[in-house]
């Protein structure tokens, strides 16, 4: 009656198409459908089992998700006396179950005896693995997401490689164009099962943490040994084990608030399984937090668990991310912008968003500009002191290609600030005097503030980036085209350095 009956009509910006009819497909989408499934699958009821399994004294004796069933049984009997109740149960009601998509999967030890269940007289295969709702289920790995994980992981570089792959055909694609391309289309594989599939070790998470960090990498132009934080950092994303972390504990908010009596039980019976010292997902959520690069404890009494708990949880992860970013940029030799121009800016006090904001430099018109900028926010810029790192050349033979002085290393507060060096000089004379001139009123923090952190307001402001950017270009031009000076001895230094005062 609804498909014979049924004309389709198209709003689009307030306005309607004329009503027309659709003579093929079915309601995949529409809300009415798994409606109307849900209302006619009403009365199918399985009278309990002995074997049953239950749920904080919950009687779940299958799960569904509109007519995609899971029959549920500590024992083969149980099952059997199911499958029954369902064959019956559509027969009674015009249906005929597919035996060809019907599988069973045995959890937790094999039994000695093979079981054997069937439909009508078709005995049903016994599987390791199958996929229910979207997420891969194995019986046999010790992780029962172990194939999802893997799955995905491949699924999500397909996407990320056709995604970037576009750019052989269109020319390069903004960062923010793939930044959404990400969220949209590679994200959702790299969180898919993120809630119930915890991470509580880093070598499962690898795979997909390398799909996100080689795409970030590509999208800046960034070799393959980069930073992990800075491109992060500079598209807005979060790393991937935090983010995951972070819609666990949004979905045990869930749990605790849902009004679906399942997963409220489930929550229950992982409450009950943890107070009596097994292995459960509470226990595994614990040891994903203690697992972060800055730990978050997680050391509230099971039995209690509530609300304010778990938004105290997720304040606390905030700040671990927090903290992960301030003691990374710390302690790296290489983030020498982040760590002296960025997060000065950034308050103590402040949340990821502070951090994880997509920066204005990304908006740079000129791809090359951006490249430079990115390498120069990820400690790979063509001074001296980054490029000789990479030959192992002690420290105090980087000297400055440009002025050629004892002591003086070329590096990113030399070059940036301090080389005489004259085109170095009026470029950033120029750069200076653009700012200045774009907002008169930061002349009281150009007085004020020290260079780094002036050059961090202005590589943060979307008006300015544009001139910061030239003049850091004037700089990866001038160490392009000067050779660096490839001392081999503190006589050869001296010597070298001898012949710049003579300059
Ligand atoms: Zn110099």
């Amino acid at each position: 009656m609804l498909y014979k009956r049924i004309r389709y009509v198209v709003r689009f910006k307030g306005a309607y198409s004329e009503f027309f009819r659709a003579l093929a497909g079915i309601l995949i989408g529409d809300p009415a459908s798994p409606a109307l499934w849900n209302l006619f699958f009403a009365d199918f009821f399985l009278a309990p089992h002995a074997d049953d399994v239950w749920l904080a004294g919950l009687h779940v004796p299958y799960l569904a998700q509109a007519d995609d069933i899971i029959l549920l049984s500590h024992s083969a009997a149980g099952l059997q006396v199911k499958l029954d109740a369902l064959l019956s149960w559509c027969e009674r009601n015009g249906l005929t179950i597919n035996v060809l998509k019907s599988f069973v999967m045995v959890f937790g030890p094999l039994p000695a005896v093979r079981p054997h269940l069937s439909i009508r007289d078709t005995e049903l295969p016994i599987v390791e693995s199958t996929v229910y709702v979207g997420v891969t289920l194995t019986s046999t790995a010790r992780n029962i997401f172990h194939a999802h994980r893997v799955a995905q992981a491949a699924k999500a570089r397909k996407v990320a490689n056709a995604a970037l792959g576009l750019e052989s055909y269109l020319g390069r694609i903004p960062p923010q164009v793939a930044r959404t391309l990400y969220t949209a289309r590679v994200d959702p594989h790299l969180v898919s099962a993120c809630t119930i599939d915890l991470d509580v070790d880093a070598a499962s998470l690898q795979p997909l943490k390398q799909v996100q960090l080689t795409f970030v990498r590509r999208v800046l132009r960034l070799p393959a040994q980069s930073s992990v934080l800075a491109p992060l950092l500079d598209l807005g994303l979060w790393p991937l084990r935090y983010r995951r972390c972070h819609l666990a504990i949004a979905y045990a908010r869930y749990l605790l608030t849902s009004p679906a009596q399942v997963p409220r039980a489930a929550f229950q019976a992982s409450v009950q399984l943890a107070v009596a010292g097994h292995p459960t997902w509470l226990t595994d959520l614990k040891h994903a937090l203690a697992a972060l690069p800055c730990p978050v404890r997680f050391d509230y009494p099971w039995a209690t668990m509530s609300v304010d708990h778990v938004d105290e949880l997720s304040r606390a992860l905030q700040a671990s991310l927090c903290a992960y970013v301030t003691e990374h940029v710390h302690t790296s030799r290489k983030l020498t912008v982040w760590q002296n121009a960025l997060l000065p800016l950034v308050p103590a006090s402040a949340s990821p968003a502070a951090l994880f904001t997509s920066a204005p430099y990304l908006v740079l018109a000129d791809p090359e500009q951006r490249a430079n900028m990115s390498r120069l926010l990820a400690g790979i810029p063509p001074y001296a002191i980054e490029y000789l790192r990479r030959l192992a050349v002690p420290v105090e033979w980087r000297i400055c290609r440009l002025c050629r002085r004892e002591g003086v290393i070329e590096d990113e507060q030399h070059v940036l600030f301090e080389c005489p060096d004259p085109v170095l000089h009026t470029a950033r004379h120029e750069m200076y005097a653009a700012i200045v001139a774009t907002h008169p009123r930061w002349l009281r923090h150009r007085q004020r503030d020290n260079n780094w952190v002036f050059f961090g307001r202005a590589l943060r402001d979307k008006d300015t980036v544009a001139m910061v950017a030239d003049f850091v270009a004037v700089t990866f031009q001038r160490c392009y085209a000067v050779p660096v000076v490839h001392i081999v001895s503190d006589e050869h230094l001296r010597r070298v350095t001898g012949a710049g005062r003579d300059m």
